[in-house]
């Protein structure tokens, strides 16, 4: 039997760093110069359908992504194609290709971009929709939601995330604030898609006015309610939230369970693909950490570069000097020394930090924390260690493969030995068949 802790750890020191992108207005920016649409998804690389010097319109499809879930990939701006070869820092850690386009500031949209009669919807041209559009699970995954929707297990709820329980990130915060009704219809689309009968916003319980607030929208929606969870981390994790809302496990997939997991930028995007055909080339991102001269939650094009909105939103802190890139959560995220790094349409946030000088003490002090603050009850650094004496049968008793790379154990451990990694590589290893 799989369990998860019931209490997780609260990180909350100055409220998760969350106030300092929710002190400033949303910024649009929605003219840049250039996008730069990556040619790799979720590890996958695509396949580019334009030629340099190709005039493309918003929303026009440039490339596929050709695997066992094949998915377009669109324009964000109107313009001429310059490169298609140019390589961009990337949120995997690595650099990509990607196609280059230069904005000629028309914003020429393709012609099927229009409102569209949605009374007489069906669930197959819902999951069409999702398709066509492009729409991926924006809580950082990536993964094309048309998958999930395209579910054999009967499904009681459909579950929209937004604990958003890592520190720094207030995408899913501002979005429910400023939009929730497109999250609402978002979430009505994916009940319809996958034949749920109810339908769960899970929040932290601290966003008590945000929470009023939706209470009131859905007073007359029977099959909708607000679920809430601690503040703590990890509260947003799938099997974590799952477990809460159905009272049931799951091995692999929360269908198992009878619930599909969607985040709340997720079902807004699907909103608009329903509604509008409109494919996912604009998102929120939050731009923040102590390196950032005013913290935000900026709406940028997809293929946007982080030194173009960082100009944009006001620059770099007076006095950083060296600084250095999280793209992703800070818990779960990866560090990037450049700004060449490129918003895709499953990056939620960038922090931009001063580049410290980290005193390490790789040795283990034995304090046990790691094992204390781990979700699932694993204890980390003697999976490190057994991965480090090769012993594979020793290191499947451990059960590596339980590990949610909540990066927990990294960051609460005092000698900052790099646990989340090993254990990673660990889980890797015993999940060779
Ligand atoms: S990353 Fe560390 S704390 Fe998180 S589940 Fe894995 S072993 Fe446990
Ligand atoms: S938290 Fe770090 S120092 Fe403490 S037991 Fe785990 S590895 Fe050792």
């Amino acid at each position: 039997m799989f369990f998860i802790k019931s209490l997780g750890t609260h990180i909350s020191e100055h409220k998760g760093h969350k106030e300092m992108s929710l002190a400033n207005p949303m910024v649009e920016f929605l003219d840049p110069e250039y996008v730069y649409i990556p040619l790799v998804d979720q590890n996958t690389p695509c396949e580019a359908v334009v030629q340099v010097g190709e005039q493309v319109k918003v929303g026009q499809i440039i490339a596929h992504k050709k695997s066992r879930f094949p998915l377009p990939i669109h324009a964000s701006i109107s313009g001429e194609i310059v490169s298609i070869d140019k390589k961009m820092w990337h949120s995997s850690g690595k650099m990509v290709p990607t196609i280059q386009i230069k904005n000629d500031f028309k914003e020429t949209k393709v012609d099927t971009i229009k409102e569209v009669d949605v009374s007489s919807i069906t669930k197959e041209e819902i999951i069409e929709k999702a398709k066509e559009n492009g729409i991926v699970g924006l809580g950082g995954s990536g993964f094309p939601a048309y998958v999930k929707y395209k579910v054999s297990d009967p499904i009681d709820v459909v579950i929209i995330n937004a604990v958003e329980c890592e520190p720094y990130i207030t995408i899913d915060y501002k979005l429910l604030q400023d939009r929730f009704d497109e999250v609402l219809r978002g979430l009505k689309y994916i009940m319809k898609a996958v034949d749920a009968k109810r339908g769960v916003i899970a929040i932290k319980k601290d966003k008590k006015e945000l929470i009023e607030k939706m209470n009131l929208s859905i007073n007359n929606e029977p099959n909708i309610s607000v679920f809430t969870v601690k503040d703590e981390y990890p509260a947003g994790w799938e099997k974590y939230i799952v477990q809460r809302v159905t009272n049931k496990n799951y091995r692999t997939l929360p269908s198992e369970a009878g619930a599909v997991v969607n985040n709340a930028g997720t079902a807004a995007a699907l909103a608009a693909a329903i509604e509008r055909n409109q494919p996912l080339v604009e998102k929120m991102v939050t731009i923040t950490g102590e390196g950032v001269k005013t913290p935000c939650n900026v709406y940028v094009k997809v293929g946007t570069a982080i030194n173009d909105i960082l100009d944009k939103i006001g620059g770099y802190a007076p006095n950083l000097g060296d600084a250095y890139f999280i793209a992703g959560g800070p818990m779960t995220g990866k560090s990037i020394m450049f700004d060449s790094l490129v918003v895709h349409r499953a990056l939620s946030s960038v922090i931009v930090m001063p580049k410290e000088v980290r005193e390490v003490n790789p040795e283990c002090m034995g304090c046990g924390k790691c094992s204390e603050v781990c979700p699932v009850f694993l204890s980390p650094i003697v999976i490190k260690e057994t991965l480090e004496n090769d012993s594979v049968n020793e290191l499947r008793t451990l059960r590596p493969d339980l590990c949610m790379e909540c990066g927990l154990c990294s960051y609460i451990c005092p000698s900052r030995i790099e646990l989340t990694d090993a254990v990673t590589k660990a889980k890797q290893k015993v999940m060779v068949k």
